[in-house]
């Protein structure tokens, strides 16, 4: 089954909103059209949520989706500093990052946070791009696959397999994210190919063979190449490279079918 390749940019926390409105200016001065043509990927960028409405007007006209980098689980209510999936929705967006490995790192995320925020935004009508991956230690002593299986079973706890169509992996080696290594196309292959499997143990397999799962980790336009003509990389979110746009469009080109 032919999987159309996403490339998602993840901002973090970085360009105002008139910087961001002039990298959606560049990425569409470098498209050039090109963009819209059947073999094109579907491309989406996330930006910090104070930036979210000025994006999403620079964008328009374009096949350019546009993300939140979270959200949290209540409809509303005292939870300082959050955002709910109904504000997300009125705004105009259509995915959110949810379970980025600096959220758990950084910020306490747990896989049963992750798995409610997961919930709410899919219950609110959002795509959500789920990010799990091993740490370096982790790695090192060989459990990569029971972790990655310990985070897709806990993050979509209760998830269907309708909802899995609203639904989109992103492996991430916590290792490769904003280090400069990236996992070698071998190294990515063989955990995209598990996840796939286990995803069909868990729904079915043609279920499995639906889902877009992409790889995370210092991907640039050296490497992309190799990473997405792997049978089961559907494409990248990127950090780094998703902040210029002369390297987002090499990385939208290097996805083409
Ligand atoms: C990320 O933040 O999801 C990421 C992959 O970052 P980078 O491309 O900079 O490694």
């Amino acid at each position: 089954m032919a999987r159309r390749k996403l490339i998602a940019g993840n901002w973090k926390m970085n360009l105002t909103a008139s910087e961001g409105a002039k990298l959606i200016a560049d990425l569409k001065a470098a498209c050039d059209g090109s963009c819209k043509c059947d073999c094109a990927p579907e491309v989406l960028v996330c930006p910090p949520f104070t930036t979210i409405a000025a994006v999403l007007e620079a964008v328009k006209g374009t096949p350019i989706e546009v993300g939140a980098q979270n959200v949290h689980w209540a409809e509303n209510g005292a939870y300082t500093g959050e955002i709910s999936a109904k504000m997300l929705v009125e705004l105009g967006v259509s995915h959110v990052i949810i379970g980025h490995s600096e959220r758990r790192q950084y910020f306490g995320e747990t896989d049963e946070t992750v798995n409610q925020r997961v919930k709410a935004a899919l219950a609110a009508g959002l795509k959500v791009v789920l990010c799990i991956g091993e740490t370096l230690t982790e790695r090192e002593k060989g459990v990569t696959n029971a972790i990655i299986e310990k985070q897709v079973r806990w993050d979509l706890a209760d998830v269907s397999a309708e909802q899995l169509d609203n639904i989109v992996l992103a492996y991430e080696p916590v290792w490769a994210i904003g280090t400069g290594k990236t996992a070698t196309n071998e190294q990515a292959q063989e955990v995209h190919a598990f996840i796939r499997e286990l995803l069909g143990k868990m729904y079915c397999p043609k279920c499995a063979e639906a889902v877009r799962i992409l790889y995370g980790g210092s991907m640039k336009p050296a490497n992309a190449a190799g990473l997405l003509a792997q049978p089961d990389i559907d494409g990248g979110l990127i950090g780094g490279a998703a902040l210029k746009a002369a390297d987002f469009m090499a990385l939208i080109q290097a996805a083409k079918a």
